[in-house]
């Protein structure tokens, strides 16, 4: 038995079958989201009873509110190896809202660099923040859907002193490959570029190590989630150089971030404060600096090795599935605990509502928001994709993933592989059950 599971609140939960019955539910979505640590469910609540406001407050409450808030941006920074002299970190709601402020600060810096490097394997949030604030061209992936480092290269030269930033997934929510960002960090500085590290992906599940301004490989920018690293929803950062946020508008204006105020003139507090408008998510930093405290007993390299381990076991297993396509290859990428699959002749949304009402099995399936990425590699063009959301009646083609947590463990996946043999051999049984679900794409 995985001993990371009594650490997990909720791995008993019983959930409802198609047939009556109830079964522990098995959590394969962890990509998505991840339950939260017993650990962290425990310091909210003792910290409930002297929560209270933060900065302006006098009050004894107030005052160690505020501590506890201003403390945990170096818990979390010294979690990542952020710089300490010239990093900042700056509190969000999720890795999404860190890209939205990013690009729109970088965009205020008129410095002759108007082109960002995205790639084709990105989430939508860091990909969607850029598009209307600079000319955003992607680094190609290869058959495999790793990014070509090659085309990498080639787009440096070919962009040459434009490049204001490379902006990269650290790991990717749909293959689990995981990218080399500290060459792509060199090869962006060699070019005068900087590069933002999607870390959504990589952080809950891999030791980073941002590095110090001096070392050709530091990462600039990097943002991540709470809640992919067992703390709820609500909470998340963005680190990087404090001078970056000097001189610029920020992105989301109102309290808590100006020093004074006339009809006439703004004096803005000082970075980070100043990128903090109105009150914040003083539970949610909490849980999540309760969440890295724990991971970090555990130790990334540990928590690592227990998920490879079980993405390695889940993908020997199922690949004597019948009919079953991989879309991943990890014999030759690095990757998370993610295998994204199909099950030939069954529907992606059809799929995971079966596992979940013949098993209490959660898997997620359809595009998981990379929707360039997903189409790639499922082959499907830009032309393909018009006519798929001309017709009304198309189910859109897709792909089934399960991700692990450090939580997860061998009979679960065991469970997964037969439910999955026994779907396999009997398609039409299950197609004419449960051919009204619908799932999102
Ligand atoms: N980037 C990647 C790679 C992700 O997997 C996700 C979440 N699925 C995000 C960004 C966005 O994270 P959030 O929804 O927490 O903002």
């Amino acid at each position: 038995l995985n001993k990371y599971r009594s650490m997990i609140v909720g791995v008993n939960t019983k959930v409802p079958l198609d047939n009556g019955t109830y079964t522990t539910a098995i959590n394969f979505d962890n990509a998505a989201t991840t339950p939260p640590f017993y650990s962290v469910e425990k310091e909210v609540r003792d910290f409930l009873p002297w929560y209270s406001s933060i900065h302006r407050g006098r009050g004894y409450k107030s005052m160690l509110s505020t501590e506890v808030y201003e403390a945990g941006r170096d818990i979390v920074k010294s979690f990542v190896k952020a710089d300490n002299k010239k990093d900042i970190l700056i509190y969000t709601k999720n890795t999404t809202d860190s890209i939205n402020m990013l690009a729109f600060i970088l965009s205020q810096e008129k410095d002759g660099r108007d082109v960002v490097l995205s790639t084709w394997m990105e989430h939508a949030a860091n990909d969607l923040p850029w598009r209307d604030k600079f000319t955003v061209d992607y680094i190609e992936v290869d058959q495999f859907g790793r990014l070509s480092l090659e085309d990498y290269e080639e787009k440096l030269k070919k962009y040459k002193n434009r490049v204001k930033l490379v902006t990269v997934a650290g790991a990717s929510n749909v293959t689990g490959y995981i990218n080399d960002i500290h060459l792509m960090a060199a090869m962006a500085h060699r070019n005068g570029a900087k590069i933002h590290v999607d870390g959504a992906q990589l952080v809950p599940h891999v030791a980073v190590d941002m590095k110090d301004f001096e070392s050709d490989e530091h990462i600039d920018y990097l943002s991540f989630s709470a809640h992919k690293m067992y703390a709820p929803y609500g909470c998340g950062v963005l680190i990087g150089p404090k001078t970056t946020f000097e001189d610029c508008i920020p992105c989301c204006v109102g309290g808590s971030i100006i020093k004074l105020i006339t009809h006439e003139r703004i004096w803005w507090e000082e970075p980070p404060q100043k990128n903090e408008a109105g009150s914040p998510n003083l539970i949610g930093i909490v849980a999540m600096v309760s969440a890295i405290k724990t991971l970090s007993k555990i130790g990334m390299s540990n928590a690592y090795n227990v998920e490879k381990n079980l993405h390695d076991y889940a993908f020997s297993k199922m690949k004597s599935i019948p009919d079953i396509k991989f879309y991943s290859s990890p014999d030759k990428q690095e990757t998370i605990g993610v295998i994204p699959f199909n099950i030939e002749g069954v529907h992606h949304s059809l799929m995971s509502a079966i596992l979940s009402y013949e098993a209490g099995i959660a898997v997620r399936n359809g595009y998981f928001c990379s929707h360039p990425y997903c189409e790639n590699l499922l082959g499907l063009s830009a032309k393909d994709m018009e006519d798929l959301m001309n017709d009304s009646a198309s189910l859109f083609p897709g792909i089934v993933r399960v991700s692990f947590g450090i939580y997860n463990d061998h009979a679960e996946i065991d469970k997964l592989v037969c439910f999955l043999k026994q779907i396999a051999s009997n398609k039409k049984y299950y197609i004419d059950k449960y051919s009204n679900s619908r799932g999102r794409y």
